[in-house]
């Protein structure tokens, strides 16, 4: 999709996409990107590393063999920083949790110089029927990123993604791969 296409959808305001995790995830197993922690760390008066202390996990990813960020969850599968179902970090929330049901994507490719080139895109998602969303307003992608204050071009999301890319297809060093993790992950826990 691109920014003037449109979708369906309706918030019943359950909170579900905090707290549900029929399938063994929910929207708070979702990873946070070092730009997601150093914006809800300063929202809530608090260092990157305090944050993650406080309201993070470090979990495997066996497809980077790192270990990545994520929420922490209560016992009931909610995420931590849902508070009388309200996010305690509305304003400065994860982009995954600002472009629900949206999910920003992007293709990169390295030019002859070694840039990378970015495509961006967006998909649909599938909230699952636990949701219980509804498709009872039409948007545009772009009146959606403006109505959850999200940018319409994330740079802090593609540096990081395109960072996430190069390490993925080996397109940085191998000391480059520690740079980014240590820089953005274990010097924040
Ligand atoms: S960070 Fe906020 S919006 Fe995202 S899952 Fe947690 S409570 Fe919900």
């Amino acid at each position: 999709m691109d920014l003037d296409d449109t979708f369906a959808f309706s918030c019943k305001l359950c909170g579900n996409c905090c707290r549900w995790e029929a399938d063994g995830r929910s929207v708070s197993d979702n990873l946070l990107t070092g730009a997601d922690v150093t914006r809800m760390a300063a929202h809530l008066g608090l260092t990157p590393g305090a944050f993650a202390r406080r309201y993070a996990r470090a979990v495997f990813d066996p497809a980077l063999t790192k270990k990545v960020m994520k929420l922490r969850k209560r016992p009931d599968g909610s995420c931590i920083l849902l508070h009388e179902g309200r996010c305690a970090a509305y304003p400065a929330r994860p982009r995954t949790c600002a472009l629900f049901p949206l999910v920003r994507g992007y293709r990169f490719a390295l030019d002859e110089n070694g840039a990378a080139a970015a495509a961006e895109y967006f998909s649909p998602g599938s909230p699952a029927p636990a949701h219980k969303c509804g498709v009872d307003a039409v948007f545009t992608v772009r009146g959606w990123l403006a109505k959850n204050g999200a940018p319409v071009h994330d740079e802090e999301d593609r540096i990081w993604f395109e960072r996430l890319w190069r390490y993925y297809t080996g397109a940085c060093g191998a000391h480059h791969h520690e740079q980014i993790f240590n820089n953005l992950y274990v010097f924040l826990l």
